[in-house]
Formats: C-alpha cells, structure tokens, sequence
C-alpha cells in the first residue's frame, strides 16, 4: 500500500473554485494539498464570460495574476451584454456608463487560458501542494480525518475536504448527499466558430432569446481575431421534456433560424459542440456538513437566470478558506461549526440568487422581453435603469416584482 500524504485541507478539484480557496488558504499561511484529475492545460465547456465579480475577486486574491488575465492576447474586453428579443430587436446594455474609457468591466476568454494562468499560479504558490493527474475516487473517515484515495493509489489524510470539483461532483452526489434535480439544473453546450458577421466591436455578449428556447436562451460571445464562443441552454426538466438534443439544436439554428443564419453562411466550427450541465442555484441547499465545505459547481451555486459561475466557484472559494482556517485554529470541525460557511455564502449571494430565480421562473414569456426591450429602447432613462441593475441589486430586485411592468405599461415615473 502507497504511503499517505498529510494535510490540513484537502482541496478536490483544481479549476477557478478549488483554486480560489487554494489561493485564499495560503494567505492565510494555511498549507493545503489540491488533487485535480486533468492535467492543464485542460478545456472546460463553458461561455467563457468573465464578469466583473471575477475580476474584481481576483484583483483581491492576487492583483498580479488579474493583471496577466486582462493582458492576455487571447482575451476580449467586454463592455457590456446586448439582450435579443424574440421579436429579434435588440437592447444594448452597458456595464457601465463609460464605456470605452479605462479598464472594460468584463473579459471574454476560453476557459483552456483562464483556467491555466489561474492553476499555474496556484501551483507556483508556496504553502500549495497541487498534483495533477490525480482523481479522487473514495472518501472514508478515519477518526477525526479524512482518507482520500485517488485511482492512481495516491491518499491523502486531512482534516477538512473542501470539495470543488464541479457540476460532476461525486462527494457532492454522494458523501453530502445532493442530487441532481431536473428543474434546479440546466445543460448547456457550446462550440467555438470563426468568421460569424456582425460580432460587437466593443466584447458586448448577446444572450439571444428565441422563442422556441424559451426559458433557455442562445449566447454568441465574441472572441478576439473574428472567433465567437457560441453556444445555448435550457433547464433540464425541458430538455427531457421536450426530448431535444441540444447539439444537433445548436447546429439547426445557427444554420437555419431567420435571426442567425445570416450570420453564419461563412463562419466555420473549430472542434465538436461540447456539453455539460449546469447545477444552479435555484433552491437553497446545504453547502457543508462535519469537515467538509462544498465550493462552486460542486454546491450548486450557478445563477439560475443568466448561468454565471465561475464569480460564484470564486467567491464561494474564499469563504471557504477563510471558515476552514477559522474551523482549524479553533481546533472544530464540526457541522454546527461548518454552518459559518454556509451563511457567509448566503448572506453575499442569496440576494440576487433569489432575484435570478424569480427571473428564470418568468423568462419563459417571450412577450415580457418583446415588451420591456420595446419600452427601454424607446425611453433611454429605462435602458439607463436596466444598466444600472448589473451592479445595484436594489434596483434589480425591482425587474423581479410584477409591479415594475405594471409601471412600464402604464408609464408610470418610478421606471420613467
Ligand atoms: C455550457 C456552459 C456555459 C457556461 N458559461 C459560463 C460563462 O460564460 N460564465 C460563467 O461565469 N460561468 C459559465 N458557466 C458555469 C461555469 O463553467 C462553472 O460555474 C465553473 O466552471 C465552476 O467552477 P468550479 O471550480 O466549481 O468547477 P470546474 O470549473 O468544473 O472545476 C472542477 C475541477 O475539478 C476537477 N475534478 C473533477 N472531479 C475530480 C476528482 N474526482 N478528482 C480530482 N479532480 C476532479 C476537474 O478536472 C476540474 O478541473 C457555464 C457552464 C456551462 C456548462
């Protein structure tokens, strides 16, 4: 039998989650040991939006490496998101109100880079011990300590798990007892193109909601060099529902759907349409137990109306270094004890989960989004407002309440 590496934390996963807390336990001075079953770089289906909560949480986590992220060639400065109708008009939303000027809120940038910079610095740090090509497989108590083994007959002995390895968790699934929930969950699927015309010279990403996809929606994010990440989702229950294939879907619209195929007559596929789900944040689950924390993807923590995760899988990360260190210098590992986490995570996102969550639940009428585009392209003091709402949650929890369309309809002043 192989001997046992010892540590205090061991960390499941190496993508932005599992590095996030990494990255956050060594600030703390805290050792800790990251197993990561790829070997990076390694691709990870996804938008590959970074939002301005990413860039902002890894400006705190290591200035330098945000820096590197921004600089990279393959990166595309976002400034804001255009929303599409299903009457194919189009409102275009800033971030922020000035556009052009300093540094662009958001970045575009294929997961393969991100998720390399972030593990290579994560790597070179330190107290950090990362072993790639290494799968946990089994997680059995011993004592107060956890066992991990991986399937290469590596283990590791640790006080606390922190498990953050993604939408395919099996400790999530089966050590903390999460299932995957049809209606809390959606699929997704994407493929990188180039040559697609009319892609926003300024990074805005297009989320595109045609009717027939409805509460799903299609995104086309622009790339640097004429390249796009263009891909789609639906909530889960629908896809079974509605017995679609989400990649030949894809394939169907961009080569036939009136709004796009324009488009696309000259754009090429780079590689296959690749899939995989997304666990959203739409019911409010635990996201610990007795030595052990759930981070990102693996605690369900997407945003449930626009699919945003990788500021959540951060953030959560944080958190969850920043208990876990608390956990071991108070000599506790208890669940009661591990709870902190569980509201520290709640009380910064629990607010617009919930916002996000009444807004996927109303998405599926295509006469709301005709409606409100229609208005707000007619009343700039609207579209200022829908702006604004990126980053003031009080004036996003109002898209959430039917008054504010009764408001709209009526012209009333409080969105006038
Ligand atoms: C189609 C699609 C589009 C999306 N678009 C966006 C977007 O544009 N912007 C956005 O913010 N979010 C987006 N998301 C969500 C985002 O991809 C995730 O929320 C994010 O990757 C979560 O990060 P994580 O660290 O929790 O998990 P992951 O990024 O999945 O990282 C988990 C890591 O754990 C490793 N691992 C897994 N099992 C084991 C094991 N047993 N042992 C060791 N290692 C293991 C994996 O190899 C991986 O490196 C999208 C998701 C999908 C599916």
């Amino acid at each position: 039998m192989s001997a046992a590496i010892s540590t205090d934390v061991c960390i499941i996963g190496g993508g932005p989650g599992g590095c996030a807390t990494a990255l956050q336990l060594a600030r703390h001075g805290r050792a800790c040991v990251v197993l990561e079953k790829s070997t990076f770089p390694r691709d990870k289906v996804c938008g590959d939006a970074l939002s301005g909560k990413v860039m902002r949480t890894l400006e705190r986590l290591d200035p330098q490496l945000a820096m590197a992220v921004k600089a990279e060639s393959a990166a595309m400065p976002s400034w804001g998101v255009t929303f599409v109708a299903p009457s194919g008009r189009a409102l275009r939303v800033p971030f922020s109100r000035n556009t052009g000027l300093g540094e662009a809120p958001g970045v575009i940038l294929p997961r393969s880079r991100f998720d390399d910079l972030l593990f290579q610095r994560t790597k070179d740090t330190n107290a950090v011990t990362c072993l790639e090509n290494h799968t946990a497989k089994r997680f059995d108590r011993s004592g107060a300590d956890w066992r991990i083994s991986c399937t290469n007959g590596v283990s590791v002995q640790a006080r606390l798990v922190i498990d953050a390895s993604g939408a395919n968790s099996h400790f999530a699934r089966n050590v903390a007892h999460l299932p995957m929930e049809p209606e809390h969950h959606a699929a997704g699927v994407r493929a990188y193109f180039n040559g697609v015309r009319d892609l926003d010279p300024q990074g805005f990403i297009e989320l595109i909601f045609l009717k027939d996809l409805l509460p799903g929606y299609l995104w086309v994010f622009p790339l640097p060099g004429g390249r796009a990440n263009v891909g789609l989702g639906l909530r889960s229950d629908m896809v079974r529902k509605r017995r679609v294939d989400l990649r030949t879907l894809l394939l169907q619209l961009v080569q036939e759907h009136p709004q796009l195929k324009a488009r696309f007559t000259e754009a090429k596929m780079e590689g296959p349409v690749q899939g995989m789900g997304l666990p959203l944040a739409s019911k409010r689950r635990s996201l610990s137990g007795k030595s052990y924390l759930l981070v990102g993807d693996a605690g369900h923590l997407i945003d449930p109306f626009t699919g945003e995760g990788i500021s959540h899988a951060m953030i959560s990360g944080v958190y969850a270094a920043d208990v876990a260190e608390d956990m071991l210098s108070h000599g506790d590992t208890s669940a009661a004890f591990a709870e902190r986490y569980d509201e520290r995570v709640w009380k910064r996102l629990g607010k617009e989960l919930s916002i996000s969550t009444r807004l996927q639940r109303m998405a599926h009428k295509a006469w709301l989004f005709d409606f409100v585009v229609d208005r707000a392209n007619k009343n700039p003091a609207l579209a200022d407002m829908i702006s604004s709402m990126f980053t003031d949650l009080d004036l996003r929890e109002k898209l959430k309440k039917p008054g504010f369309y009764m408001d709209l309809l009526l012209g009333r002043s409080s969105v006038t």
